[in-house]
């Protein structure tokens, strides 16, 4: 498998480049940045960077494979996404491998990502039934109405680095089982996890050119952007990429989804039971080391609860095995890079001159002083808005807790954070929960669940800098997104009855 994977092996080092037309393709670009390993420091290969000529090349393949592939009867379709459902499912461990070995996690978490992606495949496998229209009978004399959705073309995912895998396949699998030709940008920091996919959907029988992939940074992006044949874009990344893939791609009349970034709150009432609510806290916050877009990075302790959660979450943090994500046992690996792990540092580093007590900090941890891009688990406590601990998205193992004295000081906080994507809420008390599910302003909640994650046949997506858009990712709506309505009216009329008739189209 490994050499499907890598188009080019020079010395020891990788080297990663384009699937176009269902084969690897060389860059010309001349340009490629590295794929470190998080786990050792070192660069373990190289991923090529497109071009705009290279991304135009990835378009036309695609274009030129569309009619067929629309035009494709929707019972092979189905055949082939089952048949892909199976050879990802049977991939697993290769996908987690790779995963771990470019992103850092550790291979349960990896194997987790995997399972909560192929949902999306399996999924796409009813498209027969996703995609039935609607028929109205004789709405007229000898006149009836259907409506069918019809895919839209040539469409483009752009996907993060912290789920290189089921995030690819939350966009992928609904899209070309709609019948359109799809392009992934993954990441540039760990690109070969879209590779493996790539081979297995063409071994899957997906047509040459329905699925490529164009790795690189902002040139291609921006190609793909403006290209004239991209008909959508499905984006998840940071809030800033995403506003701004956004505004561009509707200016120019493209269909977008773009998902931004989060900063999820978990608020744990009173009569919360504490060692439930920490065990939570600490599995959500810590979990692939805080770079998760559903991660809980703020605990809102309600009135008393605040002293003994503290001391339940930082007893856990000691136990929190932190190493090498192949490493059996190990449950929190290193970050992405060394640059993010410094940026994720200063937080805690700026914590006490901010007003916040640091009661654990993650950068005296004896692994953040190797080489691989480690970081120990930090808790900041008595942070409140206006900290940038508080008001910025750190994305990584850094847990910050705000204390409130009521329940409506706590949602009035949720609410006022301009950012909307997942949030918790902990308690034994049904109603005081019904009505934070009724008032929060937040795409997805969980009760006494800290990371709501909606299964497949649901849709994923927050509110406000979390995402812009209409529709959400993945699931009925990700079906929507990636057809468009058309509506027939059709008359079988006895020719004998025909006239001439220059009045406005009546019902009769
Ligand atoms: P990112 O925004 O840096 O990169 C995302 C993608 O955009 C990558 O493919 C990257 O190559 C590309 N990109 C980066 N900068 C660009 C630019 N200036 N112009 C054009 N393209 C650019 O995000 P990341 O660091 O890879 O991922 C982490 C972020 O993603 C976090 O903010 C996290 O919350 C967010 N995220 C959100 C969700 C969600 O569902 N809302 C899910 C996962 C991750």
């Amino acid at each position: 498998m490994k050499a499907l994977l890598v188009a080019e092996e020079s010395s020891a080092l990788k080297t990663v480049t384009h699937w176009i037309g269902g084969r690897t393709v060389p860059s010309c670009s001349g340009r490629s940045g590295p794929i470190w390993d998080p786990a050792t420091g070192e660069v373990q290969g190289r991923v090529a960077f497109a071009s705009a000529e290279e991304v135009d090349q990835a378009v036309a393949v695609a274009r030129q494979a569309f009619p067929s592939w629309r035009a494709t009867a929707l019972s092979k379709r189905t055949d082939i996404m089952f048949r892909l459902r199976e050879l990802v499912d049977r991939n697993r461990r290769n996908l987690a491998d790779l995963l771990t070995r470019e992103h850092g996690k550790t291979i349960p978490d990896a194997l987790g990502e995997v399972s909560r992606g192929l949902e999306n495949i399996e999924f796409a496998c009813g498209i027969a039934n996703l995609l039935k229209g609607g028929f109205s009978e004789q709405i007229s004399r000898n006149v009836d109405v259907c409506q069918t959705r019809q895919p839209l073309g040539v469409v483009v995912g752009i996907t993060p680095f912290n789920f290189p895998a089921m995030v690819p396949m939350w966009m992928l699998a609904n899209a070309i089982a709609c019948g359109n030709a799809f392009i992934l940008k993954p990441s540039e920091k760990d690109p070969s996890a879209s590779m493996l996919l790539a081979e297995l959907i063409r071994q899957a029988g997906v047509p040459d050119g329905v699925f490529n992939v164009v790795h690189g940074d902002r040139v291609a992006v921006d190609r793909l952007l403006r290209h004239p044949d991209v008909k959508a874009i499905s984006f998840v990344g940071s809030t800033p990429v995403a506003k701004a893939i956004y505004q561009t791609g509707t200016q120019l009349g493209k269909r977008v989804q773009a998902l931004g970034g989060a900063k999820n709150h978990m608020l744990v009432l009173p009569d919360a039971d504490i060692d439930m609510a920490a065990d939570a806290a600490v599995s959500a916050a810590y979990g692939s080391a805080g770079e998760r877009c559903m991660a809980i990075s703020v605990v809102v302790a309600v009135g008393g609860i605040a002293d003994p959660l503290v001391s339940a979450i930082k007893e856990r943090m000691a136990r929190i095995r932190v190493g090498p994500g192949a490493e059996d046992g190990n449950e929190m690996g290193p970050l992405i890079t060394g640059e993010h792990r410094d940026r994720v540092a200063s937080y805690v580093r700026n914590a006490n001159q901010e007003g916040a007590k640091v009661v654990v900090d993650g950068t005296a941890h004896p692994l953040s002083q190797s080489a691989g891009f480690f970081l120990g688990t930090s808790l900041l406590d008595n942070v409140k808005p206006g900290m940038r601990c508080y008001d910025d998205e750190i994305f990584g193992p850094v847990l910050t807790v705000v204390r409130v004295q009521t329940y409506d000081e706590g949602l009035a906080l949720v609410n006022a954070h301009p950012m909307g994507n997942g949030t918790a809420i902990f308690t034994r008390d049904g109603g005081t929960a019904r009505q934070f599910q009724f008032d929060v302003e937040v795409g997805m909640v969980g009760i006494n669940v800290p990371v709501p994650v909606p299964v497949s046949y649901y849709s994923f997506g927050g509110w406000k800098a979390s995402l812009f858009g209409d529709l959400h990712m993945y699931g009925p709506e990700g079906i929507q997104f990636y057809t468009r309505a058309k509506v027939v009216t059709s008359r079988w009329p006895d020719p004998s009855t025909s006239q001439v008739d220059l009045g406005f189209p009546q019902l009769k």
